[in-house]
């Protein structure tokens, strides 16, 4: 190894023949001896939004404590006191200068989002207007309100809300402060991808109408794609050392994440490069069905809420992703397979056993992780549990942690193991990339496929993440109608004409890059998106 990390290589089966140039300087900060260390620092600018692409805990908050002045980094020397014009004589010429001179002269403020939304009710006692009020600093919050789509929970109690409610609420009451510096911590967990695209616009707005710098920490790359304009990526060892990159375009930035290999920085961050396929899937020949169904509807109370499905056929072995807004009937109709709940029209002759993971996991028990897995599954600890579930979710390191001490990234993985180690007929994953990194959703896409095939297991999985979808699913089941209102379920089908009918829907195009292939969001009127809308293409460009 290269002396740095504590365990073994993070760059596993490469060969670092020398340290990258950015260790061999000092680090901006360092916690202590032999404690983590940060190497680079991310550049707000004014007017723009920057965002930083790389996995939790490596070094993002320690970043943001510095460019928010609410710490002076030390750079490196932890023993001494650490003073602002030493960081200053360090950036002097670069394009942090002008930043930390206004910092040093305390000129800049700060309002910032948490990553973790659900906490929000725990610190926070009363209804969703009370916490708004206060935020109203630049008499945005009605729009922001309106545009949200917040209205309707505004007199709820905070504690009542579902975590995308949570969200949009925690979004308005950071962009309505007028502040300098905005830092928000993950935007896209628990929202549809209509409301990914309308928060990700209201944050341009803010940095370009007000001149204001945001600084945004994203995994859903598609969305990050839209939203920023530079892009820092952050590597390392979590808990070891974090490396933030120069500044790069966003769309270089993310192209090179995807390779796996930084070209300025000559830095390999992974063995494989991320691919994506331009060309929906061939029509596989399909296996054997697990289930036919015919068309159903229910609707709850009197009629409050109602839904229409299609009748279908789910194959054995395949795995169906699942999209449409939130509260639009996703997991009433997985009820409904499971014979918990019965349909007011059409009958079931099937009663599957399903295993179920939920949007939002509730696990806060204390109570081991292993402990925990092994009451679910006889096979846990086995040389086979392990290579299909517990590595390819990276548990080895957590197994011995409480449940009720894990990060939000951390208990998605135990939940999607969980889920994995039940003996079911169907398998129904809601929202598996939420709080997970970009490296964390494609090693849970691997495993997830992994399963279905070396199991003939049947996985249905619900994401508003258009690149894991298009990473994991065969075949797409569209929700579509209003949510709370009224949903309708189509029928399965192929990824070409499922894509078509969800994004004709939702108004949005998506182009390849000529590089990565990658899809990217088409500007709303752009020439392309007129074009591909014309022909009916939204997704596959041919
Ligand atoms: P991120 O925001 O990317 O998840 P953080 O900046 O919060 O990362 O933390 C990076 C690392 O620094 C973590 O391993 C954390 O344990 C460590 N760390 C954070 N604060 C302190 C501190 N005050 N003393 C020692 N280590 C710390
Ligand atoms: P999704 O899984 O797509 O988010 P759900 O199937 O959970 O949607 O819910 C669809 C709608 O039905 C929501 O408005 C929800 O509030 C309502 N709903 C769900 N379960 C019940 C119930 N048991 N009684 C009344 N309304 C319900």
């Amino acid at each position: 190894t290269c002396g740095i990390c504590v365990e073994k290589c993070p760059f596993d089966a490469i060969e670092i023949i020398n340290l990258p140039t950015e260790l061999q300087e000092d680090p901006v900060h360092r916690y202590g001896d032999n404690a983590f260390a940060l190497y680079g620092l991310p550049v707000p600018e004014s007017g723009g939004v920057t965002g930083i692409l790389g996995p939790n805990g490596i070094g993002k908050t320690t970043a943001v404590h510095a460019l928010a002045g609410e710490m002076v980094p030390n750079l490196g020397n932890y023993d001494e006191e650490a003073t602002w014009e030493a960081v200053l004589e360090r950036y002097r010429g670069t394009e942090l200068q002008n930043y930390i001179e206004r910092v040093r002269e305390e000129q800049v403020s700060i309002a910032r989002k948490p990553q973790y939304v659900d906490q929000i009710p725990k610190q926070f006692d009363g209804v969703t207007s009370d916490l708004l009020a206060a935020t109203d600093e630049r008499g945005k919050l009605d729009e922001y309100v309106e545009r949200l789509g917040i209205a309707p929970v505004v007199d709820q109690p905070l504690d009542t809300l579902s975590g995308g409610e949570l969200q949009r609420v925690a979004l308005a009451a950071t962009m309505a402060r007028d502040r300098d510096f905005y830092f928000l911590d993950e935007i896209t967990p628990y929202l549809d991808i209509g409301q990914r695209v309308t928060a990700a616009r209201l944050i341009r707005e803010l940095a370009e109408e007000e001149d204001k710098a945001v600084l945004v920490v994203e995994h859903d790359l598609a969305i990050l794609d839209l939203l920023a304009d530079t892009l820092h990526i952050a590597y390392g060892e979590p808990g070891a050392y974090g490396v933030v990159t120069d500044p790069k375009s966003v769309r270089n930035g993310i192209n090179e994440y995807l390779k796996g290999y930084l070209s300025n920085e000559n830095m390999r961050i992974r063995p494989d490069e991320i691919q994506f396929h331009q060309h929906a899937p061939r029509e596989t020949s399909k296996s054997a069905p697990l289930v036919d169904y015919p068309d159903l509807s229910k609707s709850y109370g009197d009629g409050e809420f109602s839904l229409d499905v299609e009748g279908g056929t789910i194959y054995q072995s395949e795995v169906l992703g699942i999209v449409g807004p939130n509260g639009i009937g996703k997991s009433t109709l997985a009820q409904m397979f499971a014979g918990s709940l019965e349909p007011d029209e059409g009958e079931l002759d099937f009663r599957l056993d399903i295993a179920y993971k939920p949007q939002y996991i509730e696990i806060d028990q204390p109570m081991r992780v292993d402990a925990f897995l092994s009451s679910i599954t006889e096979d846990f600890g086995t040389s086979y549990w392990k290579t299909e579930v517990a590595n390819p979710l990276q548990l080895g390191r957590i197994m011995e942690r409480n449940l009720d001490d894990l990060s939000g990234g951390e208990r998605q993985r135990v939940a999607i193991a969980a889920c994995l180690s039940e003996d079911a007929d169907l398998y129904v994953l809601d929202e598996p990339s939420a709080h997970l990194d970009v490296e964390q959703r494609v090693q849970a896409t691997t495993a997830i496929r992994r399963y279905a095939e070396n199991h003939d297991a049947t996985v249905m999985v619900i994401d508003h993440d258009i690149y894991m979808i298009d990473l994991l699913a065969d075949r797409l089941m569209v929700f579509d109608g209003e949510p709370s209102v009224h949903g309708h379920a189509g029928t399965p089908q192929e990824m070409r004409a499922g894509m078509n009918d969800f994004l004709s829907d939702l108004d949005i195009t998506f182009r390849r890059d000529e590089r990565t292939q990658r899809p990217r969001i088409n500007k709303p009127g752009s020439q392309l998106d007129s074009k591909q809308k014309r022909s009916g293409e939204y997704y596959y460009s041919s």
